[in-house]
């Protein structure tokens, strides 16, 4: 065996070098992005052996952690395993793939249901199966990260309009020939933002040009709407007006993966076309099975909306009346609640702030956001207690008076 070689600094590659020089670039820019490992899921966590309060999660039903949930994993995992050993069209799916597909088609409204590994892979899938050179996808300047890398593999064109700014999303749709495989996209909660896209408008525009719409719904789902159907639900928009429907498990359903929602069709073009569904491992079928789990409280327990959606309330007025200097608090009535801070290295100390306090809360800082709209990125959960917003609206106030004085 030849000896191990050293890495020594001394002794580094071109190639380790040229990593070093990259990632020196990304701490001079103040950009440098690391993780925190945590023990125990929940609001209510420890890192390095502090108690923390998290207010950065997207388990907004507090569901990744509910004792019935975590049960149906175990359980599914005794009885289907813990991997799907597969692709779906190898021999990876499974009667419980089935069983879930059906009841989110049913929640939803749609024929069919698809299920993927995450949303990402999801938005990969659907836009990169429909859409080819030569195609246009629309989308708003504030869709997330994963529809443009699906424009992009797809090698259709990308045309974005500012956000929320309809006549620029018709001027975009009014330059593209008909002749063209043609898409609009937007999220139906912005992630970063915590608003909705007006969705009837979108869909009349969609339908005057005749252009599909897509929404992906993966803040919306479990949130919004009297039964929890997401946006969609919430606007009443009528089902038929958006063909294509994503929704995430990750977030209020609180376990993981994603659904594409629509036409008998549709779906059986994904299964074709798809290659981020195709050439992949199957769900989890554990996780299948937990999903139907949560998906069971997302619809029989809607006090659980009614709780978080009384926590955003109670944020919102409560917040207003505190004297935050140089913080604004975006229009939302989501569970994603960002405070407004501008600079990114303030919006940093801040966050770091509450930390030693004993709050997490990450800041959202560029490029995930544009320069100067640097942010903490509040996020509410049902598993919140009253008490648990009391302390995050008293420790706001005190950390925004020594950060911006
Ligand atoms: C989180 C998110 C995704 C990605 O979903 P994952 O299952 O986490 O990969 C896609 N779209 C939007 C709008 C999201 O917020």
């Amino acid at each position: 065996m030849p000896p191990p070689i050293e890495m020594g600094a001394d002794k580094m590659n071109p190639f380790e070098t040229a990593l070093q020089h990259r990632l020196e670039q990304q701490k001079t820019a103040g950009r440098y992005r690391k993780r925190r490992s945590q023990r125990d899921a929940g609001v209510h966590t420890r890192i390095n052996g502090r108690a923390m309060l998290t207010f950065c999660s997207n388990d907004y039903l507090g569901l990744a952690t509910h004792p019935r949930v975590v049960e149906a994993l175990c359980d599914g995992a005794r009885q289907y395993g813990a991997g799907g050993g597969a692709s779906h069209l190898v021999n990876g799916h499974q009667e419980i793939h089935d069983r879930l597909e059906t009841r989110l088609a049913q929640w939803t409204g749609r024929e069919r249901a698809l299920l993927f590994g995450s949303g990402y892979q999801a938005n990969l899938g659907v836009i990169s199966a429909l859409m080819s050179r030569g195609g246009h996808v629309v989308h708003d300047r504030l869709n997330h990260a994963s529809l443009l890398d699906g424009t992009r593999l797809s090698g259709a064109r990308l045309h974005r309009f500012a956000h929320g700014d309809l006549a620029g999303a018709a001027q975009a749709l009014a330059g593209l020939s008909p002749d063209a495989d043609r898409l609009l996209v937007s999220d139906g909660v912005f992630s970063m933002d915590g608003d909705c896209a007006d969705v009837n408008a979108l869909a009349r525009l969609a339908e005057r040009h005749d252009i599909p719409l897509m929404i992906d719904d993966a803040h919306g789902l479990g949130v919004l709407g009297a039964k929890g159907a997401g946006t969609l639900e919430a606007q009443n928009v009528a089902l038929d007006q958006v063909p294509i429907l994503v929704g995430t498990l990750g977030k209020a359903l609180g376990t993981q993966g994603a659904f594409v929602a629509g036409s008998h069709a549709l779906i059986e073009s994904l299964i074709q076309f798809a290659r981020p569904f195709v050439y992949t491992t199957s769900l989890s079928p554990a996780l299948a099975a937990a999903t139907l789990a949560a998906l069971d409280i997302v619809q029989t327990e809607p006090e659980r909306r009614a709780h978080l959606h009384h926590l955003i309330q109670r944020f919102r007025r409560e917040l207003l009346t505190l004297a935050l200097p140089d913080i604004a608090l975006m229009p939302s009535e989501t569970p994603i609640q960002p405070l407004l801070v501008g600079d990114e290295q303030a919006a940093m100390a801040l966050s770091e702030r509450l930390y030693e306090e004993g709050i997490l809360c990450t800041a959202i800082r560029p490029p995930t956001v544009p320069p100067g709209q640097s942010r903490l990125r509040v996020t509410l959960s049902a598993a919140h207690t009253e008490a648990d917003l009391d302390r995050l609206l008293e420790t706001l106030e005190r950390c925004c008076r020594t950060v911006t004085s």
